[in-house]
């Protein structure tokens, strides 16, 4: 198989795999949190949140920078063993709009930033078309250690590091997430559909409305998707309109 071919493959599984994702990683698979949450319960029989005293020191964070000192040298999965840089996330700490995509790639990886280089300047080029200046938003990812290769995060490495999304969800009480393609859509809403059929709905985490489009490195190997996308982002503005404005 020659040069040509191999990569025309490669985009083409990205492609599909932006559309309809990895179904053989969706089953639920009992992580390290999901384990400690269970075996607490037992112990106690109650919810493990009513014990405060039980709560991991970050859980008790009250601003964002506690919250990043206290999980930047996190080993609660694999993820942490290729990490160059913890990628928290950046942003308004007050913001209305929360970006969420699926985890860190090289770039970010190497500035310990969340949607840097190519993509990123397109996720800002993004908000712009709809009036957000990229400082005025939230943006993080659902893993914050970057995969190796740029591989999919697994479902019980977006379970374990899921509670820190929560939690920065929880200090900046957005009213909006705008999930960037469909592992991050995965990731925070548990969905099994597809993302053409998440595309246009709206949905809920915590108060939050969230919408669905694709993720700016998906638009950069496909252009065509550009067009579907504004029209996702038209949807996200107006709901923006309705509940903020
Ligand atoms: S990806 Fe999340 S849970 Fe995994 S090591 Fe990094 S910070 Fe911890």
């Amino acid at each position: 198989m020659n040069d040509k071919l191999k990569k025309q493959i490669i985009e083409a599984l990205k492609d599909q795999k932006e559309i309809f994702g990895d179904d053989l990683f969706e089953e639920n698979i009992l992580n390290r949190r999901t384990k400690i949450v269970a075996e607490k319960k037992e112990k106690y029989s109650v919810e493990p949140e009513l014990f405060a005293e039980e709560k991991e020191e970050w859980e008790k964070a009250g601003s964002l920078e506690k919250l990043e000192s206290l999980i930047k040298d996190c080993t609660a999965c694999k993820l942490c063993e290729g990490r160059n840089k913890f990628v928290f996330g950046s942003g308004n700490p007050n913001a209305d709009v929360m970006c969420v995509g699926e985890g860190p790639g090289a770039e970010e990886d190497k500035q310990g930033l969340p949607f840097v280089g190519r993509a990123g300047q397109l996720l800002t080029d993004i908000l712009k078309a709809i009036k957000f200046e990229r400082d005025e938003v939230y943006i993080a990812n659902i893993v914050k250690c970057r995969p190796p290769g740029n591989r999919t995060p697994l479902p019980d490495e977006m379970d374990t590091c899921l509670p820190y999304l929560r939690k920065q969800y929880e200090l900046i009480q957005p009213k909006l997430i705008l999930c960037l393609g469909l592992t991050a859509a995965k990731g925070l809403l548990k969905s099994r559909e597809s993302l053409t059929s998440m595309r246009g709905k709206i949905y809920e985490f915590e108060d939050a409305k969230v919408m669905v489009t694709y993720h700016p490195a998906a638009l950069l190997r496909n252009p065509n998707w550009k067009r579907p996308c504004w029209e996702d982002l038209k949807k996200f503005k107006q709901l923006y309109d309705d509940l903020v404005k």
